[in-house]
């Protein structure tokens, strides 16, 4: 027994060597990707948002486009404060929601089961707006973890009291506890390289096709199909290979 242990110790050591060369990445969410012809492509953030959040949509947006297969750039936001999803890009605002539990809400449309038609990004300013969560570093760390979603990735650890990974993709009590995940890490950049290592025959980026948005209370978000303490996914399924995938962050 003891050696039949070791010997699938062995396997599995040299299974790492093996792909060592590779992105040892492995948080892609459900393989959602924006379909394209072309690397790198660049995705609009559209900017509702109020004067208190600019900025940290600005570092987002430039620690995004950190990564060798997309760019992001911010435009003017064309939903206000409604947050209708708009085809082909990403429209980010911010609102006092309610207490409804959530800080932060990042949905896509899916069209073929796959492809990212739009994304939407929610920050609820009635938690932000306590002394809890007013801080630079809450801000940060859910603003980049949103709109990462919105490219398809997933978190990299979903337990908030390991300690942190050093991105913003990873759940925490505490922002700033060292390495601080406030930014995206070399994983994120791996993985959007995996994600994003095909090409496609068309292109959902900057194109107008119907997308479907969902409200701000879980009623409209569908099926849960994922849980942990500080996050929920959810399926809204619309029939045809169209869906609205939603990410929520649980505030607390
Ligand atoms: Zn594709
Ligand atoms: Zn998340």
């Amino acid at each position: 027994m003891r050696l039949k242990l070791l010997a699938a110790a062995a396997t599995a050591a040299a299974a790492t060597l093996t792909f060592a060369t590779s992105a040892q990445a492995n948080h892609s969410w459900g393989g959602y990707h924006w379909a394209r012809t072309a690397n790198p492509f660049t995705v609009k953030l559209g900017d509702n948002l109020g004067s208190g959040w600019k900025s940290y949509l600005s570092t987002a947006s430039s620690d995004w486009s950190t990564s060798s297969v997309l760019d992001t750039t911010v435009v003017a936001g064309q939903s206000n404060n409604s947050c209708r999803a708009t085809s082909g890009r990403v429209e980010v605002c911010n609102r006092t929601y309610g207490s409804n539990g959530w800080l932060g809400l990042a949905s896509i449309s899916v069209t073929g089961g796959t492809h990212i038609t739009s994304g939407t990004v929610k920050v609820n300013d009635t938690y932000f707006n306590t002394a809890t969560y007013n801080t630079a570093s809450w801000k940060s760390l859910v603003m980049c973890q949103e709109v990462g979603h919105t490219f398809g990735l997933d978190h990299q650890d979903e337990d908030q009291t390991n300690p942190n990974l050093g991105t913003c993709m990873d759940y925490t009590n505490n922002p700033d506890g060292p390495p601080g995940n406030l930014h995206p890490n070399a994983h994120d950049y791996d993985e959007l390289q995996s994600i994003y290592a095909h090409l496609d025959s068309t292109s959902t980026v900057d194109q107008s096709a119907a997308v479907q948005t969902v409200g701000n209370g879980r009623a409209s978000w569908g099926k849960r199909v994922a849980h942990s303490a500080h996050g929920d996914t959810y399926v809204r399924d619309f029939g045809k290979g169209n869906a609205v995938i939603t990410f929520v962050t649980w505030a607390g």
